[in-house]
């Protein structure tokens, strides 16, 4: 029989970190008056376009704290309710160029309502209310933003895939060596996949279009030097790099971060991650710089205090 103590605590003091997620629909339009409409077409393409798109949003806050004496960082109902009064309310159905003040580019610090500014004026509503730790908002599944209250400094994710064939084996040993470390991978004519690679970059919001880089470029800077010449090869054969490297998740990882720092750092900002998928039950990621895993958030230090 097993026995069971229950902590007359309830855990309180001890730390956790939760989240909450929300979801909410909005258009937008980029569009900066002291352009022509040559120019602003030219600079945001079809997101330029009167009178605006829209997205459905959606938004995961994270929030870190001790435990109270009913074994919760917060009660979910102030949650609820703060993400509600402060977020949701306020921009769900709307356009977020007239939603709130910051976004209202007629003023000279006025800024465009991107998703990575969007989640930062998010971060300035429920920071008061809230012992948040993170935001992230998806603008779409293939496009989010993630802030931790580091100024102008923001994370942007783009997700692409591709259909890749690899081979496990290294050649300077036996096909039975091979297949006793790589087991089923070591077959001689390979197997495919349909990769997921998701491309995280680091940079300043710009105070006036709200874009940490021309979205466009990395768009095609990832399509140009991953997606066109990895999509619908045999990697071992087709990618010079991988006739004498292993394809594993981790090396394709590696070297699409290899492929990708330079020519992300041309367009003003930093590759931070790269995550690769390989099938819903395995991905590897790399980090391309590693400062940023040393950031403990202040909720966190204030939490490893107690
Ligand atoms: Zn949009
Ligand atoms: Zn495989």
């Amino acid at each position: 029989m097993t026995e069971v103590t229950f902590s007359a605590s309830h855990g309180q003091g001890r730390g956790c970190v939760i989240h909450r997620r929300a979801c909410f629909s909005a258009s937008h339009r980029y569009w900066l008056p002291e352009l022509s409409a040559d120019d602003n077409s030219a600079r945001f393409g079809p997101c330029a376009l009167s009178p605006g798109h829209g997205h459905n949003y959606e938004l995961i806050v994270s929030m870190a704290g001790g435990l109270d004496a009913n074994g919760m960082v917060l009660n979910l109902s102030e949650v609820k309710h703060a993400i509600r009064s402060e977020v949701t309310e306020q921009l769900d159905f709307r356009f977020l160029n007239e939603a709130w003040p910051e976004f209202d580019v007629a003023k000279p610090d006025g800024c465009l309502p991107t998703t990575e500014a969007l989640v930062r004026q998010i971060w300035q509503r429920l920071r008061p209310h809230l012992p948040i730790t993170a935001l992230r908002l998806y603008e779409q599944p293939g496009l989010w933003a993630d802030y931790i209250g580091n100024a102008m400094d923001a994370f942007l994710t783009i997700r692409t895939h591709f259909a890749a064939a690899h081979r496990l084996a290294r050649p300077e040993l036996s096909q039975e060596e091979n297949e006793s470390i790589y087991g089923k991978c070591a077959r001689p004519h390979g197997h495919g996949h349909n990769y997921l690679v998701d491309v995280t970059v680091r940079g300043k919001i710009d105070a006036r279009t709200g874009m940490v880089c021309d979205l466009s470029a990395l768009q095609r800077i990832v399509n140009d030097l991953v997606v066109e010449p990895f999509d619908h090869t045999f990697l071992n054969k087709d990618v010079p790099y991988f006739s004498e490297c292993v394809p594993t998740a981790e090396n394709i990882a590696l070297h699409i971060a290899d492929r990708l720092t330079t020519p992300i750092r041309a367009i003003g900002v930093h590759l931070h991650k790269v995550r690769l998928q390989e099938s819903p039950n395995n991905a590897a990621e790399v980090y391309a710089e590693t400062p940023q895993l040393e950031i403990m958030p202040e909720a966190l230090q204030a939490m490893a205090t107690h």
